[in-house]
């Protein structure tokens, strides 16, 4: 297919449009391993949604860079003063350890299988052990009277009250410095002193005890869902 206009690149690999997955050939599109080398199979059923949006508005004559956004909800899972919708029990429980063939016998035979998995009990501790990633802290800035009770109980030291100031700076001075530049500072204003919240999202365990102790509702727990857009209808400009 080398000779039929599309471009590849010096690995040899097709040059693709990350967000379009379209080839340097309009009517060509590329995902997953073909695209881009070896990912994982969620890369490539996005990349295959991502593909479908493209070749849907390349046949209705639309430009494939205007794609609409996803859809994003974010839905309190208050349900009373201590109680949320998720288990956000926190416990310091080190990794439960897989259970293993007796040594003795896993030595008799090379084809044996040594890790036996987890019976009913363990499997359920383990999934107890979830950080509820898809569970957000939300700030409003507007009604916290600057109390420190949220700070005062986080379990990691994530949030701090303080000025302003360059964020590289301002990473120093947090209650635990956040020194992982890839994660991104949670800042919330409109704070009645004019300083800010600053929370470190990298150290946060989704446990829900800022907003249990919050005494005027500014903390949130929120969980996070997102609708991809998918071909069809929803994905076309409206005329
Ligand atoms: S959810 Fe828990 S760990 Fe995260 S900021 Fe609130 S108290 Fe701290
Ligand atoms: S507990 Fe609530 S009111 Fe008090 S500082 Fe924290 S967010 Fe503000």
């Amino acid at each position: 297919e080398r000779d039929i206009g599309i471009e590849f690149d010096r690995w040899g690999m097709p040059k693709v449009d990350p967000k379009t997955m379209q080839s340097t050939l309009p009517n060509v599109f590329f995902g997953g391993d073909a695209a881009f080398g070896p990912k994982n199979i969620i890369w490539a059923v996005a990349h295959g949604h991502d593909a479908a949006i493209s070749i849907d508005k390349l046949c209705q004559g639309e430009d494939v860079n205007d794609r609409p956004p996803p859809g994003v909800t974010l839905v309190s899972q208050k349900m009373g003063i201590h109680e949320w919708s998720y288990d956000n029990d926190i416990s310091n429980d080190l990794r439960y350890k897989v259970p293993l063939r007796d040594i003795s016998v896993a030595l008799k035979d090379i084809r044996t299988e040594v890790e036996l998995g987890y019976d009913d009990k363990l499997a359920y501790l383990e999934a107890e052990r979830c950080l509820n990633c898809d569970v957000q802290t939300v700030f409003t800035g507007k009604l916290c009277i600057e109390c420190d009770a949220c700070v005062d109980i986080c379990p990691m030291d994530c949030i701090t009250f303080t000025q302003d100031g360059e964020e590289e700076e301002l990473r120093t001075r947090l209650s635990a410095p956040a020194t992982d530049l890839t994660q991104d500072l949670y800042i919330g204003n409109s704070l009645k002193t004019g300083r800010i919240m600053v929370k470190d999202e990298d150290v946060c365990l989704h446990c829900g005890l800022c907003a249990e102790r919050c005494p005027t509702g500014a903390w949130d727990m929120q969980k996070f869902l997102i609708e991809i857009t998918q071909a069809g209808p929803a994905c076309r400009a409206h005329r």
